[in-house]
């Protein structure tokens, strides 16, 4: 086996993933409580007590809620970044005002690679509103995943280091004309459009017709709104975009959910 992907969960009520090889499993964010993280790994068929490390891409709730009960749980290492642990340390105080432990914190820094068992992780700088929010690459026997989700435009740096991608999880968070007619106040509306906001699926579209390298084995889209997106339309503007380039037999399209996890991903 090379690597596998498990998407938990997706989306703004709490993002959760696993990515795993034969010998290291990671969790990729915990953004859903812990006892619903477990029953979603026992039901794909994983042991929560298997689990090498958590890996937090940045302090949004939907990103960390879990965290502090599973750290404890579980006893293993928690990586993020200097600032990310600050920004969730500030958030996360107590009614005394004390902060909370993580007592296997490792910090990473963006754009340096580390290891945890035999997969090379990857973290890179995204254009977000949080304190130093990151995507991550996974390179193990072969097989490179690329997970960028929360991020208000693709830069030329992201497009680099996804390149080569076998499994690509992207953001399709809303349709654009969703997002302007919807029900959200007009500053929710500015914050997702800007450019640390949320990737469109017309965005995302894009990426797909000039910057990506048609690599993939397979495609997630993620991240999806429930109010201002639909899983059809995000899949068929996804899949027009990798058909104009030719690319839609190497790339199958995958959903990723709020509800429910989606079967594994194995490469
Ligand atoms: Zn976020
Ligand atoms: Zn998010």
């Amino acid at each position: 086996m090379g690597l596998c992907v498990s998407m938990l969960a997706s989306g703004s009520r709490g993002n959760c993933a696993i990515v795993a090889s034969s010998l290291t499993k990671l969790l990729v964010d915990a953004g859903i409580s812990c006892r619903e993280t477990f029953k979603r790994m026992k039901a794909i068929g994983e042991d929560p007590r298997s689990l090498s490390a958590i890996l937090i891409t940045h302090e949004h709730s939907d990103h960390i809620y879990g965290l502090a009960t599973m750290a404890k749980k579980l006893s293993i290492p928690i990586f993020m970044t200097g600032a990310t642990h600050q920004a969730w340390a500030r958030a996360m105080r107590d009614e005394n005002g004390q902060r909370p432990k993580l007592e296997k914190l490792e910090k990473f820094e963006s754009g340096h690679t580390f290891h945890v068992g035999d997969i090379a992780v990857k973290p890179f700088t995204i254009p977000h509103d949080a304190a130093d929010p990151v995507g991550f690459t996974f390179v193990a026997e072969g097989v490179k995943v690329g997970i960028a989700t929360d991020l208000g435009y693709i830069p030329v740096s992201v497009r680099d280091h996804l390149r080569g991608c076998d499994v690509l999880v992207m953001e399709s968070n809303h349709d654009l004309e969703m997002l302007r007619g919807g029900p959200y106040p007009w500053s929710v509306k500015q914050r997702v459009m800007s450019r640390v906001g949320h990737l469109s699926n017309e965005a995302l579209a894009d990426f797909f017709l000039h910057d990506y390298d048609n690599n993939a084995a397979f495609v997630v889209l993620a991240h999806l709104s429930e109010q201002n997106n639909h899983p059809e339309i995000a899949r068929r503007e996804a899949e027009k975009a990798l058909a104009m380039r030719g690319g839609l037999f190497q790339n199958r399209v995958l959903l990723a959910g709020q509800a429910e996890p989606l079967a594994p991903i194995r490469l």
